[in-house]
Parts: C-alpha cells; structure tokens; sequence
C-alpha cells in the first residue's frame, strides 16, 4: 500500500487520535486534508464544484449493517468466535490515523472489534519529520529500492522507537504493530502480559538487504508475522498468518448507489453512460501504466465504439504524478471520449458512482500491491482486465473472475473482446463479486482476526499452564 503523504501524517499527528474504542472512534475520521483551490478537471473541463471541498464524514456502520450483505449465518460466526474474547483486549499500533489503506482499515475494524466486546485501542506512533523521512526511505527501500542505510538513520529510527515505548502503554492482552514504522517497540515486550504480533502491509520479496537485516531481528521477538499475500512474506522462525487486504462494503467507496446519483456525478463528469465506459482508477504513477491504457484503448476503439475514463489523483501536490498526467495527456491527444480526471483524495462517492457507471474497468499495472482498485471494480460486478502482477492473480482467476493481461495489446484484445461479448463480461463480472464477498471483505478480514486472537490466546494459556 501506498505510504500517507506527508499532509495526511501531519493531521494525523495533530491532534493524536491516542486511545480509541470503537466508541470513541465514530465516524470515518478521514480528514482528506487541505481544500483545494485550483480545479484540476481533465482535458482542460474544470472539475465540479460539488467535489472541491471535502464533504462531511460518513456515519460509522454497525455489524448488523452488514447483515444484508453477508447474511445472518456469517454474523452468527463472528458472534460465536468473538464469545471466548469477549473482554480480552486488543491494542493495535501503527504510524497515522488518516491517509493510506492501514488508517482506512483500522478505522472499520477497530469498532467492529469493540462492538463484538473485544475492546480495541488504537494507538498512533509519534515522530518528527526526520523519522518519517527514514520510515519513507526504509518503506521504499523495502519495496526494492536502492537506499545506503546509515548509522544516523538508525540512531533515528530506534530513537523515536524509544521514546513511543515509554510513552504508550501495554496493558492488553494482544498487541499488534502494523508496518516497520513501530516495529521496536517489540522491545516493551518482556515487560508484559501481552501475545504481540506484527501485521506487515507491504510486500517484503525483493527488500533492500540492509534495511531488512536492521529491521529483522525486531520481527523475530513477535509471536507471529501477518503479510498480505504469500509472496510478500520472508523466512522467519514465528508462525506467519496471511489476510488479505479487505474492502469495507459500506464504506463511500464501495456502498450501494442510487442509479440517479450514479448519472447525477457522471453528467457533471461529462460521462455519456449511453455508450460502453472503460474506466481505470490509480494514482497517476508510471507503475499503473496509464497511458499503456490509453494505447490499449486506442487499439480497441477501432473495432469497438467506447469512452475512456482515467480517473485519478495525487497529481496536483507530487511532481512526479504531475509529469505523468502530462504524459497521459499527451497520449489521449485531441480524442474526447478520453476523459482524465484528477480528483481531490476525498472522491470516494464519485470514485464509486464512475465504476458503478463502467462497462469495464481496467487495471493494467506493471507493479502492484494488493491493487484494491481491483477488488472494488469486482466487488461492483465489473468485468475486470487487470496486469497479472502482485496481488492481482489472488483476486483475477483469469476467464473466471476477470482476466489477466501481460501487454498493450492483451488489453486491447479484452476490451475489444469484453465488449463483443456482454454475456461473458456479465458472467465474470458476477463470479468476480462472489469471489471479493467470500475473501476480501472487512467481514471477512474481521473474522480472520478473531480466528488469529483465538490461536495465540489458546497458545498463551498452554504456555501458563505448569508440566
Ligand atoms: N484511489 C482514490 N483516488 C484516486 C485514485 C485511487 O481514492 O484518485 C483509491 C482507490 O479507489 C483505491 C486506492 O486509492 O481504494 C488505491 O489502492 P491500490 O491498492 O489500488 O493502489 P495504491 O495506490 O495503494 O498503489
């Protein structure tokens, strides 16, 4: 997952969100930052008006919410393995309280987890610039980057570590550190009663050397490791657990929408939901190969009469997502039905509302994490082209529930086929939500949490009873 930016971290710091319940946690507290000035439309059509400020934050589902999409049963399973935790308490710990997949997902999970009587405190790590410049080095740095690991740096990292364990408290039963950011505060262990565990989000197959030995012999104080996917994961002498990275059905970006809604956001976009829609949803960033999408489009378009939407963010305040917008620009040329649009981080609805609206959503990434675009596109029906890399061939069974593409022109083949054949599309679209509702659900992820506390409370009370 991508890192927060560094205007995410800063309202997260400020104030600390400190010791939440799912009480306490209310709703979404995704701040989206600073409102923006400047609209930043595609294609030089300005962005609605509707979308330049954040809108109010969403009310926080309830389990019984989700009744409607999981079923009685399922519930009925979260209640019965919640029983034997009920009052054993959780405290999970990471670096921000908005901006990122990790911040989204606590935020949901956390209530969840309170509410099923499993009281969960969240904790956020504190730490000057200086330690977030490392942190972001040490993230890129484990993703593969070249980076020279200096004794400053790890003076710093282990220093902000330290003074975070004098700070918090660990009084609960289980503690889980998510990511390498707190990772050190491992070293509190021995002074408590607690089974501790590490959830790394981000994908550790190819990590610097360096980076990775300072950081391991951390990892190996834990009870067990969590990664996202079995490529992520390295050797290591605990027991390693996988959980998918989850959506939150409810959520702005995944809830069901009225259809006048739907056309509402796509007229304002300037979406003609009469004819066939390609949509792709990233970051403007080299690895999500944008402009591959509009060659693969302009491919298909000489076969097939469709639009494209590129739908994305993060242009307008990084220089790099900037080139690359420049860059799609460029290949979309004069063609209007290319509709690029940067939006503000706060377009979850209209994010939702435009791949509701699609005939097709593409994702070709040449890099990928989980790809949560991915899951969404599917969670909604979509028929799905996806790159065949990272976590995408968890979620695409190629021809079952989308289809995977190496090149340009594979994707060009699929749009052109998925078209051609709305049967098909329908029917990969539907296996494709099937497959999301039964792995990739915050219900889903919520259960593997509980399964997990079970495990290691069992495991600590063996280890209490005397031979
Ligand atoms: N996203 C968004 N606005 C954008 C582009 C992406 O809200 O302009 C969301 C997208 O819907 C998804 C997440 O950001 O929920 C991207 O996650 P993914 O794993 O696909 O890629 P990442 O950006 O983390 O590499």
């Amino acid at each position: 997952m991508k890192p927060p930016s560094e205007d995410q971290r800063a309202t997260a710091a400020n104030p600390t969100p400190g010791s939440q319940t799912g009480a306490e946690t209310g709703a979404g507290v995704a701040s989206p930052g600073p409102a923006r000035t400047e609209p930043a439309g595609g294609n030089g059509r300005p962005l609605p008006a509707s979308v330049l400020t954040p809108p109010p934050p969403a009310p926080s589902p309830h389990l019984d919410d989700y009744r409607t999409i999981i079923g009685q049963a399922q519930l009925d399973d979260l209640h019965f393995l919640a029983r034997d935790l009920k009052g054993k308490s959780i405290k999970m710990v990471n670096s921000t309280a908005v901006g990122g997949g990790v911040a989204e997902m606590l935020n949901r999970l956390v209530p969840l987890l309170s509410e099923l009587e499993v009281p969960t405190h969240w904790e956020v790590i504190t730490g000057g610039n200086d330690f977030f410049e490392v942190t972001k080095a040490f993230h890129n740095a484990l993703h593969g980057s070249s980076y020279e690991l200096t004794k400053a740096a790890q003076e710093i990292f282990l220093t902000y570590n330290e003074k975070n364990r004098e700070r918090l408290q660990f009084g609960e039963e289980m503690v889980v550190i998510h990511d390498p950011q707190p990772v050190g505060l491992i070293r509190s262990r021995d002074k408590t009663r607690a089974s501790w565990v590490w959830r790394c989000h981000i994908d550790l197959s190819n990590p610097d050397a360096h980076v990775w030995e300072f950081l391991r012999p951390f990892v190996e104080q834990y009870d067990a490791a969590i990664f996202s996917s079995p490529s992520f994961a390295r050797q290591l002498p605990i027991p390693q657990y996988l959980f998918y990275p989850c959506i939150d059905p409810l959520s702005e970006k995944n809830k069901e929408l009225p259809d006048a809604l739907v056309q509402k956001i796509c007229d304002e976009f300037g979406i003609d939901r009469s004819r066939p829609i390609v949509t792709q949803v990233s970051r403007f960033d080299r690895l999500k190969d944008p402009v591959g999408v509009v060659q693969a489009y302009k491919l298909a378009k000489k076969y097939v009469d469709c639009q494209l939407v590129l739908a994305g963010g993060g242009a307008s305040d990084d220089p790099e997502g900037a080139a690359v917008l420049q860059e799609v620009k460029e290949a979309a040329g004069n063609d209007r039905d290319i509709i690029i649009l940067d939006l503000p981080p706060w377009c979850a609805l209209e994010i939702n509302a435009i791949q509701r609206a699609s005939t097709i959503v593409v994702q070709k990434s040449l890099k990928e994490g989980f790809g949560l675009t991915v899951t969404e596109a599917l969670w909604k029906g979509k028929p799905t082209i996806a790159g065949a890399v990272g976590g995408i061939p968890n979620q695409i069974i190629h021809k079952l529930t989308g289809v995977l593409v190496h090149s340009v022109e594979g994707c060009a083949f699929q749009i052109r086929y998925l078209l051609t054949h709305p049967d098909f599309a329908k029917h990969i679209g539907a296996s494709g939500r099937d497959h999301v509702k039964e792995n990739f659900l915050m219900t889903t992820n919520l259960k593997r949490w509980l399964l997990l506390f079970r495990i290691l409370a069992r495991a600590k009370s063996r280890r209490a009873v005397p031979r």
